[in-house]
Parts: C-alpha cells; structure tokens; sequence
C-alpha cells in the first residue's frame, strides 16, 4: 500500500492524495488550490498522476478545496466513478457550477484587457459541461454503508461534522481471507486550521 501527498500538506488548500493498493490507484479530494494568485495559477499545472488512469476517485466532502479540480481531472480524461455521500454530491453540484461561472466571467474580464494590450488570451480552468460532467459521474452512498472502491478496497463514511455530508472514510483492505487492514484518512483538517493526518488505529 502507497500513499502519496499531493495537496494540503504544509498547506490548508488543494487536498490530493493518491493511494495504490494491489495494482489498483484511488485518488482522495481532488480540490482546489485557494490563496494568492500565484498559488492559484498552480491550479493548472499537470496533476503528477495520469487522470485517465485511476481507478476511482473518493471524494470526503463539498468544499472547494477538496473537490475543486474534479471537473479539471474529468476533462483530462478520468472516466471513473467518484464515490461520496449523497449530501456532498448535492453541495457539490452547486459549487462547481458557481466555480465554473466565476472562472469564465474572470477569464473573459482579463481577457478584454489582455486583447487590449495584445498578450495571448487564457482560457477558463473549466466550464460548466466540466463540472455537470465531474457530479454525472458521482455514486453516491450513506454514511456506515460499505463501499467496495476496487476488489481490494472497502471504503465507510463515517460523519464527521464540518459541513452537511463530510465524511471521514475507513478503509478496510482485506490482507488474507482472515486479515482485514484498517485505517482512516483523509487529511482531517477545519479550513483554517493546519492539516494533520487522522487516525483511529
Ligand atoms: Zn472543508
């Protein structure tokens, strides 16, 4: 088992973690990088994993920092379900669509000045299509239900207060036919608060 820090480690925002188990690769949040602009302009680099090679997206709650770049990582080309909790999905399809409408008005307020001053016009880091695209592909469960992720990974949400549907999540990883593995993540953390990694085992 591997699990890399992508986001929201030594920082708050951008929450991204990837986890390998048995060949399989999980990614956890795929959020938003929030702060100054030049911390936001990281928001469109390469993600360091191939999209269109994960498994399975699990996504803890709705805010933009752990879900932001869901509809970024959609049209680079993740085709997978993002497993989440039916409330988060609700949340999270009016923040997305909200996100997506502030960065096009943005971008074509930026641009009207850059056409002016004849630099290359940017493009939004996506559009609303992304973001219908992103929550179309959200399976969406209850909290204590047990959520098979790969055929080695079981994931439960457990509620975790924070916001309407924030879940931490177990994972259980069935080692041998009598062994089960658990552990808890995501990155824990208030959205002011440094992060830190939770654990209950
Ligand atoms: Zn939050």
């Amino acid at each position: 088992m591997e699990l890399e820090f992508f986001g929201a480690a030594g920082e708050v925002t951008g929450s991204c973690h990837i986890l390998r188990v048995a060949g399989r690769t999980i990614l956890l949040d795929c959020g938003m990088i929030q702060g100054s602009k030049r911390a936001e302009s990281r928001n469109r680099d390469p993600f360091p994993f191939s999209a269109k090679d994960l498994d399975a997206v699990v996504l803890s709650h709705a805010h933009l920092d752990h879900s932001g770049r869901l509809p970024l990582l959609v049209r680079r080309g993740f085709r997978g379900p993002i497993h989440t909790h039916f409330a988060t999905r609700d949340l999270t399809k009016v923040l997305l669509a909200d996100a997506a409408h502030l960065g096009v008005r943005d971008v074509e307020r930026r641009n009207r000045r850059r056409r002016r001053a004849g630099k290359p016009l940017l493009t939004p880091l996506f559009e609303l299509q992304d973001a219908q695209r992103a929550v179309a592909q959200m399976a969406t469960h209850r909290y204590h239900e047990a959520i098979q992720v790969t055929p080695e990974v079981t994931v439960v949400f457990q509620d975790a207060g924070h916001i309407m549907g924030y879940a931490m999540s177990q994972r259980r990883r069935r080692r041998t036919p009598s062994a089960v593995q658990r552990r808890s993540w995501p990155v824990r953390h208030t959205d002011t608060a440094r992060p830190r990694v939770a654990s209950r085992h």
